[in-house]
């Protein structure tokens, strides 16, 4: 039976469920979810992420991770961690782009956190030469030094959804009507962790709220207030989201989120001030477009060199690759880098306190 069906006599015995409860188990159902039965990424797939853009993406990251291990003080043993690493080509590329650093392959102890045993399978095969571990979650992340990197994770998480009425909130859910998913509105309700939306919404408007998200960052922050490390958190999303964010990608174009569920992607845009305001005691940076930290970095020069060996077509996907990263209209602008680091150390390279 389909996940859709599935879900359908689930709501039909005991009511509609949260759009968060929707997304998780569209995405992580452990033998229908679309995460847990395919690698969606590139042409073939359903997206296609940065580090699967151009490897300057995962190479100008790790190092701006390692000149900040650097920073503080190149300590060792180090936990060099990856939230969603996909196919694991960020890690990999961060890694070979650090292999001269010295010390830096020596000290870190690599470990991903990832849901899917299909991308498990494929980051094993891309990462075989580095000694890889796997934990269930941040929580289980050893309490030394960290450095850490998400990207394209956060969107991934569920996100509960609310639309305002008067001082109170109702939330979206998802039910069924002639036997086929639809969405639909509880009643009101008061939403005391919403009271901060309270002064900047307006009656009818939609807030979400990603609760998992804030508790990853907390067990984040804790370690790198604690221990040392930085964080570098990648994604779409705005400083504070309004507004329904909710979208699904099959094959590259947008479709019906409640569509085939399993089958699709889906996401949410990533509220960065929920994800600071629970950084604490670690320190958090300005919220700075995709595009002017891998400028920063140096992606720029790195792209002329690597353009000095090429012609033709490579050389015109590699012009193509190096402007969709960067370029305000493209990637750039759409992506935001969050970082995280101890209060007493200097943000990472590429950010500003
Ligand atoms: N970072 C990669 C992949 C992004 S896709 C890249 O940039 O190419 C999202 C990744 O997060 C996938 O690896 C997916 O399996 C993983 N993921 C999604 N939800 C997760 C969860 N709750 N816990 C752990 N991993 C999760």
């Amino acid at each position: 039976m389909s996940l859709g069906r599935d879900l359908a006599a689930r709501i039909a015995a005991s009511g509609p469920i949260t759009v968060a409860d929707y997304m998780a188990q569209a995405l992580l159902h452990p033998t229908k979810g679309y995460y847990s039965t395919r690698d969606p990424l590139g042409q073939q797939g359903d997206f296609t992420t940065a580090p699967e853009i151009s490897q300057m993406f995962g190479e100008v990251i790790g190092l701006c991770l390692a000149q900040s291990w650097l920073d503080q003080g190149a300590p060792a043993p180090f936990i060099l961690a990856e939230l969603g690493p996909g196919r694991g080509t960020l890690m990999a590329d961060m890694l070979r782009a650090t292999a001269q650093v010295p010390g830096f392959h020596d000290a870190a102890r690599i470990s991903l956190i990832e849901a899917s045993d299909v991308l498990k399978a494929r980051q094993a095969d891309t990462l075989k030469a580095h000694d890889p571990q796997w934990i269930d979650s941040v929580a289980g992340l050893d309490r030394e030094p960290l450095w850490i990197v998400a990207n394209e994770f956060f969107d991934a998480l569920p996100v509960r959804q609310f639309q305002r009425d008067g001082t109170g909130w109702r939330e979206r859910c998802v039910g069924l009507q002639d036997d086929t998913l639809t969405f639909g509105l509880s009643p009101v309700a008061p939403q005391p962790g919403l009271d901060h939306r309270l002064a900047d919404t307006d009656d009818g408007d939609l807030v979400e709220w990603c609760a998992p998200a804030s508790a990853i960052v907390a067990e984040i922050g804790a370690r790198i207030a604690d221990h040392g490390g930085a964080a570098l958190i990648i994604d779409y999303g705005d400083w504070r989201s309004l507004g329904d964010t909710l979208q699904a990608l099959r094959g590259h174009a947008p479709t019906d989120p409640l569509d085939a569920p399993g089958t699709a992607d889906l996401t949410a845009h990533v509220d960065f001030e929920a994800l600071a305001g629970a950084a604490a005691p670690a320190a958090f940076t300005r919220l700075t477009p995709q595009g002017v930290f891998l400028e920063r970095l140096g992606i720029t020069e790195r792209a002329r060199n690597l353009a000095a060996g090429l012609t033709g077509a490579p050389l015109t996907a590699h012009i193509a690759a190096h402007q969709r990263l960067t370029h305000p209209d493209e990637m750039g602008n759409l992506f935001k880098v969050l970082g995280l680091y101890p209060a007493d150390a200097t943000p990472p390279p590429g950010l500003e306190p």
